[in-house]
């Protein structure tokens, strides 16, 4: 108990120190600014050369590979599941769960700023789209009907990521 209130008061100096310098809010836009110069911006030709014909056709391609046919579809290790054409970190196997689909499911993502969400209107169905934050490449869908705590099911491609284990 007496560690938690003293992490608790290191916490509160902290964001009161954090709070007066003033600079919190310029800090965040900075790292977005970063973030935002460090996507990667490729044409088809350059990413053809660096990735497999499987990996073009679902980044690139918005492709979807079959059901079940995935590396990592049934894949319990423990570790980071990373963009196939980037390695930016996206999910964690902390939230990964067996969906029953054939795809690779995840509730959350490990940051919000990691993953794009865009609209995808093809086959005549409004879906939303989930992309890697940094390259733009296609990796999935999410869908609302994932479990607690999110409620969401990230559904993606196996070839799409990598995995790192930790
Ligand atoms: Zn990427």
């Amino acid at each position: 108990m007496n560690n938690f209130l003293s992490t608790l008061v290191i916490l509160l100096t902290f964001s009161a120190t954090s709070a007066c310098s003033g600079n919190q809010g310029l800090q965040e836009k900075r790292n977005q600014t970063i973030a935002m110069a460090d996507t990667l911006k490729k044409s088809d030709a350059e990413w053809k050369k660096l990735l497999t014909k499987e990996e073009f056709e679902v980044l690139r391609n918005k492709g979807t590979e079959r059901a079940f046919s995935g590396k990592y579809n049934k894949h319990k290790e423990e570790g980071i599941y990373t963009c196939a054409a980037c390695a930016n970190p996206l999910f964690s196997s902390e939230t990964k769960f067996e969906s029953g689909t054939g795809w690779p499911s995840f509730f959350a993502p490990i940051a919000e700023e990691n993953i794009g969400l865009e609209d995808d209107r093809a086959y005549g169905m409004l879906r939303t789209e989930v992309v890697c934050g940094k390259c733009g490449g296609h990796l999935g869908h999410v869908f609302e009907d994932g479990p607690k705590p999110t409620g969401l099911r990230y559904c993606l491609n196996s070839v799409a990521l990598n995995f790192q284990k930790i």
